[in-house]
């Protein structure tokens, strides 16, 4: 009985050691194995086929009797109740069907090493709201994550280059798409949900497929990290003084940008400046944002009638015209008629000299003091020079002094 006793005894350390351990493996987040049914594989790997425990929360072990775990194959599992899945990093597949109409799954992870997930694998999956894709990942198959309805956003990873047929189907709360540049194809009714009441958005580059495939199918489309900016429009421009704007808008997703087009700045005393409407030149003699002036160098020599206007704008500032430079028109033989304009003050020697056909000169300023040498030698003959009735005695001195021909007239 000693020996008996003693040999239950053993029996008993033996047990009480196993269980030790046995409850330090149950103290790791495991599910119990027996819980599972499992395939093996003819290459030693493993497919979990089934779940007949009770659990809510369940763990994928990596390994069941020393054999990797490397797919989940759970086809058997139709109406299943758990709510939360850990799957080990072994995962490499997720088999067709897997996970169909497991209406209370809501959280379940997916590990990097995750190549492919099989066709229907998470359909009918109504409570899941989330589902993160790993980096690894490279096919979805046809209708993969269909009639998950509570699923509002996903993102695909650019380890993916094709989109099955159906994969986001009835998934009528998916608002948020993000497709990478390496998707090249999206298959029929990937997301034939009631697109327009969801919102529903494909987030991608301009230049990538998935926006060609938005536009194509009427989806909202927003641009991912960069913006495809069209040429813009001025809506103001830059002057001397004030900044001006430019605004562009996105060739893909229509948003618009605003840019500063930086002012001009003044320009320099002495610089010339080439008016193309007239085809005439200035120069620059005084240099100011209010009382700026400029001296006409260069008048267009085609044309028959010339005005000397009273000012010019030059990058949207104001400048008097108060002088015509020497020689601005000289020998100009296509010049019938000049207007000089209310600001001149000088007109340069020879500005006018040898005009053969100058026959009008209309004087429209008052502020005439200086007239330079020859300035109207060589006009025609029996020009006429009206001059402003205030100002004709003293004209008629000052243009007579410049020994105008004495069949010249000047009038009033
Ligand atoms: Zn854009």
């Amino acid at each position: 009985m000693k020996i008996v006793k003693y040999f239950i005894g053993l029996c008993l350390t033996v047990l009480f050691i196993c269980n030790g351990s046995i409850n330090v493996r149950a103290s790791e987040p495991v599910t119990d194995i027996n819980d599972f049914k499992w395939y093996e594989y003819s290459d030693g790997t493993v497919t979990i086929t089934d779940y007949i425990g009770t659990d809510e929360t369940i763990v994928i072990p990596s390994e069941i009797e020393g054999k990797k775990v490397t797919s989940i194959d759970f086809h058997n599992l139709w109406n299943s109740h758990f709510v939360d899945v850990t799957l080990p990093n072994t995962i490499q597949a997720i088999g067709d069907r897997a996970f169909v109409n497991c209406e209370s799954l809501k959280n379940i992870n997916l590990p990097n090493g995750i190549t492919d997930i099989g066709k229907y694998a998470f359909n009918g999956c109504i409570a899941l709201k989330n589902i993160n894709l790993p980096n690894s990942l490279k096919n979805i198959s046809q209708y993969a994550f269909g009639r998950c309805s509570s699923l509002t956003s996903i993102t695909i990873p650019d380890s993916v280059t094709s989109i099955g047929n159906g994969v986001f189907v009835g998934c009528s709360s998916l608002t948020s798409i993000t497709i990478p540049n390496s998707v090249t194809s999206i298959g029929d009714g990937a997301f034939n949900t009631t697109l327009d009441d969801t919102g529903f958005t494909i987030h991608a580059n301009p230049n990538s497929y998935a926006r060609t495939y938005a536009e194509q199918n009427g989806i909202k489309f927003k641009c991912l990290d960069t913006h495809s900016w069209d040429e813009g429009s001025v809506i103001s421009n830059a002057t001397a003084t004030n900044d001006g704007t430019k605004i562009y808008t996105c060739t893909a997703c229509k948003i618009k940008k605003t840019e500063k087009i930086p002012k001009l700045g003044l320009p320099k005393k002495g610089k010339l400046i080439a008016e193309t409407k007239s085809k005439s030149a200035y120069k620059v003699t005084k240099s100011s944002s209010k009382n700026g002036t400029v001296e006409l160098t260069k008048v267009d020599k085609s044309k028959s009638s010339i005005t000397v206007p009273s000012t010019i704008t030059v990058d949207g500032i104001d400048y008097k015209v108060t002088s015509v430079s020497k020689n601005a028109s000289k020998n100009n033989k296509k010049l019938k008629k000049i207007t000089i304009g209310k600001n001149v003050k000088t007109i340069g020697a020879n500005a006018f000299y040898g005009c053969k056909n100058l026959k009008t000169i209309v004087v429209q300023s008052t502020q005439i003091k200086t007239i330079g040498k020859n300035t109207f030698k060589g006009i025609y003959s029996k020009a006429k020079i009206k001059v402003p009735k205030n100002r004709f005695k003293s004209y008629k001195k000052l243009f007579n002094k410049k020994g105008l021909k004495k069949t010249i007239k000047i009038i009033k």
